[in-house]
């Protein structure tokens, strides 16, 4: 359920309601608007007459139970677009933010061309996998606590956000160390006890979608990292599995606007593992941006056919640029902004 408090209340009286769910075994967690405070109720057991009881308490105007089964993430207990802060980077705030990098860090050279390339572009933030989530446990599997500091040298340099993905729950802590976002995979989405861990981090996460989770699904999980204390989520759309087998997935971009309207969590797109293929990468982007996407996430290799990873699904620097050109277009049209990037400029090594 979710308390709203009055315009008037003090903040005795916001901590007189917190005391009282405390006192009954729930958490409530606060979320400071413009106008009102809203308190968000969260628990396993709720007594039949809490509502009416927190009603009666000073500073309360009404208190609603919210139908739907995700609490913190809906639109219920938060009408305005949550905007996630990286530093100086805004996520979810109208901009679009883009993200993009190799699959996998393979090398120092690599993830510095890779980084100049694509900061020249326009985007903002670079990825790329220190450990890899992979089918086969004959392939390339990351290059691990390397692959961290590689990253961690790449952001010295350039001044670049950076976003890689977390596995296990135990490497929580040394990720957030070394990254300004932490990815979790499609395959972990349902890692109950890593989304838990996440609520112990001050780092945003970007929690992919599962290629066989529902909407819904999808924001329970969601919902796990903000329970622990965890509000700073990305969702990102990177396509689910279907019966289809032209392309690697199946680029759900009906979620962007779906879950806009049950959530106000930021939602961004990759197009890259929501396609599989480089040459569907761009339209599927420009349509993202126009659906209503607040980023984007996408792969850029220097020489994608030597890729040690994904290699048929990423850019190369000149394609990049090419796209990022189209995205201010298309952009432009719906009124969302992109940074501005050195126009089709492939930087030299
Ligand atoms: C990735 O971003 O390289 C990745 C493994 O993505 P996903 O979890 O969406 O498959
Ligand atoms: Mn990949």
């Amino acid at each position: 359920m979710i308390v709203v408090m009055s315009s008037k209340a003090t903040e005795a009286q916001i901590q007189g309601v917190l005391a009282r769910l405390e006192g009954k075994g729930l958490q409530g967690h606060r979320s400071g608007g413009e106008e009102r405070t809203v308190i968000g109720v969260i628990g396993t057991r709720f007594e039949p007459q809490l509502g009416e009881q927190l009603e009666m308490l000073p500073g309360v105007t009404t208190v609603t139970p919210i139908s739907k089964p995700y609490k913190l993430a809906s639109r219920e207990f938060r009408p305005s677009d949550t905007i996630v802060r990286v530093g100086d980077l805004e996520i979810g705030g109208g901009d679009i933010t883009v993200m993009a990098g190799p699959c996998s860090v393979e090398s120092l050279d690599q993830m510095m061309e890779t980084a100049i390339a694509v900061k020249a572009a326009g985007a903002k933030v670079l990825r790329g996998g220190a450990y890899k989530p992979r089918t086969s446990p004959y392939s390339f599997q990351g290059l691990g606590e390397e692959g961290l500091q590689i990253l961690a040298e790449v952001r010295e340099r350039t001044g670049l956000k950076i976003i890689t993905e977390v596995m296990d729950p135990e490497q929580v802590a040394p990720v957030a160390a070394h990254s300004d976002i932490l990815q979790i995979g499609a395959r972990s989405m349902q890692n109950f006890p890593l989304l838990k861990q996440l609520g112990t981090v001050d780092k945003p996460v970007l929690l992919k979608r599962g290629m066989a989770a529902t909407i819904e699904e999808w924001l329970m999980a969601a919902e796990y990292v903000m329970a622990s204390g965890n509000f700073k989520v990305i969702l990102c759309e990177r396509g689910i599995r279907t019966f289809e087998t032209a392309v690697r997935n199946t680029l759900d971009l009906s979620a962007v606007p779906i879950v806009k309207r049950l959530s106000h969590l930021p939602v961004i797109v990759d197009p890259s593992h929501g396609t599989g293929k480089w040459y569907l990468v761009k339209p599927m982007a420009m349509a993202a941006v126009a659906a209503g996407a607040d980023g984007l996430l996408i792969e850029v290799h220097p020489s994608p056919d030597t890729a040690l990873s994904d290699g048929p699904q990423s850019l190369n620097p000149a394609n990049f640029a090419e796209l990022m050109d189209s995205l201010r277009t298309i952009g432009a049209a719906v009124g969302r902004g992109l940074p501005a990037g050195c126009s089709g400029a492939v930087v030299p090594r």
